[in-house]
């Protein structure tokens, strides 16, 4: 398998240096024979090259097998004609990584802030109030006067669609369960269609439960009683916002693993940020970015039908698993390792497995 690895911002240097001790050891175990190629984006890039996003790194992410990227700092990227470009959004964007699957779930030995728990938030990454990436051409924010802005909300068939059958397969694949959320009340003409399509998608799963939850209540539900949650499809922005409760809930933001996947390509990234605040400590939890790893393995090997790859991710998650049982863990989840430390002893634990 080939895989391009960017770094990018703030703790993305660290927890993707953990990330790739573990992977490396997790190629060793089960002779995946990973070729790992690294390059730069975000404001090493932009420093460099003038653009925080390079053609050729696109086209090598196209060549690519599967990406890893890094937390990027979006925010300081606001000029495209400045070379400023949202890598994240951009890799979503040019190779149509239409769903984000957003797993969330406790583990022994660092009780979650909402008891035991078991779900994956699956959200539509193309569109929605995405104002970077809802248009063809320009931006779906429009600045009418200084003192007046519209941002508009693109909800398709054919976006809604693509989404809920992942939702539907991997709903198939683990406790039968769906819950769609929306705020069809309200947005009745757009989440009005998103329930349409995953209700006709649902039709082909008849083995699925399904049922659909307002977004504002959704918030009560997920706090009160996650248990009652398998996986959850939602649009863009909700599933943003859902994904990262669900996170901490389950212990912390440092925890939180996503797979960004499309028809031909799929790139792990953590769910969380850059988060400047504990930049360059060697306190930033390597989890979320590992985890977010072994959901690219396992991905790539569904696809390819390459079982060790399949063996692979569910070892590092059982690596991880029995990590946070022994505390070998970062402070954010009750440990005292570093992030280097915190790889380093994952990747001996998968070693043994
Ligand atoms: P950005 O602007 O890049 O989104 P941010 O700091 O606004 O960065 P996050 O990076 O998502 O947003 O961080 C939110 C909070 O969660 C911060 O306090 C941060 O320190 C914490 N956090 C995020 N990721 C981790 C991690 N991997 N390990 C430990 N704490 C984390």
């Amino acid at each position: 398998m080939q895989l391009l690895v960017l770094p990018g911002d703030g703790i993305g240097p660290e927890i993707t240096a953990a990330t790739l001790v573990t992977l490396c050891a997790a190629s060793e175990r089960f002779g995946l024979g990973l070729e790992i190629r690294e390059d730069i984006v975000g404001h090493e890039s932009l420093r460099r090259y003038g653009t925080t996003v390079r053609s050729e790194v696109l086209a090598a992410a196209r060549a690519a097998d599967g990406l890893l990227l890094g937390p990027a700092s979006t925010f300081d990227f606001r000029d495209e004609a400045k070379g400023e470009i949202n890598p994240s959004m951009f890799f979503r964007k040019n190779l149509d990584l239409f769903a984000n699957i957003r797993p969330a779930r406790t583990y022994d030995g660092f009780p979650g802030r909402a008891g035991t728990f078991d779900l994956v938030v699956v959200r539509e990454n193309t569109e929605g109030f995405y104002a970077d990436r809802n248009m063809a051409a320009g931006n779906g924010e429009i600045l009418v006067t200084p003192d007046v802005a519209i941002s508009l909300r693109r909800i398709t068939r054919a976006c809604c669609n693509r989404v809920a059958r992942v939702a539907f397969e991997l709903a198939a694949r683990r406790r039968y369960r769906l819950t769609i959320v929306h705020k069809a009340n309200v947005l009745k003409v757009g989440d009005g269609m998103f329930i349409e399509e995953c209700r006709a998608v649902g039709r082909e799963f008849a083995a699925v439960a399904v049922d659909d939850v307002i977004v504002d209540a959704m918030m009560a539900h997920v706090v009160r009683t996650p248990q009652r949650f398998d996986v959850i499809v939602t649009t863009n922005m909700f599933g943003d916002i859902l994904s990262d409760l669900t996170a901490e809930l389950s212990g912390s933001l440092g925890l939180g693993g996503s797979l960004n996947a499309g028809g031909d390509h799929a790139m792990a990234q953590a769910a969380h940020g850059s988060a400047p605040d504990i930049a360059g400590k060697n306190v930033a939890n390597p989890f979320s970015l590992t985890l977010s790893a072994a959901l690219l393995l396992a991905w790539h090997g569904r696809r390819r039908q390459i079982k060790p790859f399949e063996t692979a991710a569910a070892a590092i998650e059982k690596a991880v698993a029995a990590a946070i049982a022994a505390h070998e863990v970062t402070p954010d989840i009750g440990g005292e390792l570093g992030t280097r430390e915190t790889g380093a002893a994952l990747a001996t634990r998968l070693a043994r497995m």
